[in-house]
């Protein structure tokens, strides 16, 4: 059997091999990083019977791959400290995978608190209620709730869910207590600048990537085809060194949505969003501006 652990877990995935290896199974650890679901290590099924991910709820289905949760617990009396700064009386509250388990203990203690507390069912690429991913705010829009509690660390996902709904959002960090109303102003301000750098750009590459769960090749090749100074670039692991190396000016991301919104100051030159790069095309206006999300756009 193989092993894939994400980012951050890798190392507990030693000594349950260890232990594994013991009880009489023939144990492989994949050792590429790993940050979603959408990122099997399917190639290690050439060697091996079952893959084993742990840690992601799957994002489509896949043949002889089993997901095991990782959960993490946090105390759900935590969201006394978001009280002070939700107005309510409905709130749409959204977690990751990880806290899932826990989601309708904290709409227990916002409800004692007198809240209405809306939590969204799962489905498609989030299938837990209440659960958002960085490439899928659906459970946060579905909640039709004009503010919404994000349980979580920090500020990626909240920053999504404010881009994705426009509603007042709360972050609440379970483990510390702390609680900020977010603000996607200041990163939509930044974004407005990066198209605007985009603009003199003479080669764009469009961003195709080749990890199934992260390919969106027909939204890659509309992309393309709108644009005499945009070809299409299939990658695996989009590295500022592998940018630098393809010498285009400005690239839109059609991989994870995290590459453009999350890593943008690692990279050499600007890498736009689907919706960004049509926003410097002309064919959509800032107000029309979305948030980059699987499935939409
Ligand atoms: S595409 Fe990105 S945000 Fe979506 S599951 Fe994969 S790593 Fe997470």
């Amino acid at each position: 059997m193989a092993l894939q652990f994400p980012a951050g877990l890798t190392r507990r995935g030693f000594a349950l091999a260890q232990e594994l290896r013991a009880s009489g199974f023939d144990v492989i650890l994949s050792g590429d990083p790993c940050y979603g679901a959408c990122d099997l290590a399917l190639d290690t099924l050439e060697v091996a019977d079952v893959l084993v991910h742990f840690g992601h709820a799957p994002v489509g289905p896949h043949e002889r791959v089993i997901h095991e949760p990782v959960s993490m617990d946090f105390d759900p009396g935590m969201v006394r400290e978001a009280l002070p700064l939700l107005r309510g009386p409905r709130i749409g509250i959204v977690t990751t995978v990880q806290h899932v388990h826990l989601l309708e203990a904290v709409a227990d203690e916002l409800r004692r608190a007198g809240f209405d507390p809306v939590v969204a069912g799962g489905s498609g690429r989030t299938p837990h209620p209440g659960q958002v991913l960085g490439c899928s705010f659906r459970a946060a829009r579905e909640t039709g709730a004009d503010e919404i509690l994000y349980v979580g660390t920090g500020l990626f996902h909240p920053l999504g869910v404010q881009m994705a709904t426009r509603a007042r959002v709360v972050a609440l960090d379970p483990f510390t207590g702390q609680a900020t109303e977010v603000s996607a102003e200041r990163f939509l301000r930044q974004r407005f600048g990066l198209i605007e750098r985009a603009r003199t750009a003479e080669r764009i590459g469009v961003i195709v990537s080749a990890k199934s769960g992260q390919r969106r090749l027909d939204l890659a090749r509309r992309l393309a085809g709108l644009s005499g100074r945009a070809i299409l670039v299939m990658m695996r692991e989009v590295t500022p060194e592998a940018l630098l190396d393809l010498g285009c000016n400005a690239y839109v991301n059609t991989a994870c949505p995290r590459l453009a919104y999350d890593d943008q100051a690692r990279f050499p030159v600007p890498v736009l969003t689907p919706a960004e790069f049509e926003i410097l095309l002309g064919i959509r206006s800032w107000e029309d501006y979305v948030a980059d999300e699987w499935g939409e756009g």
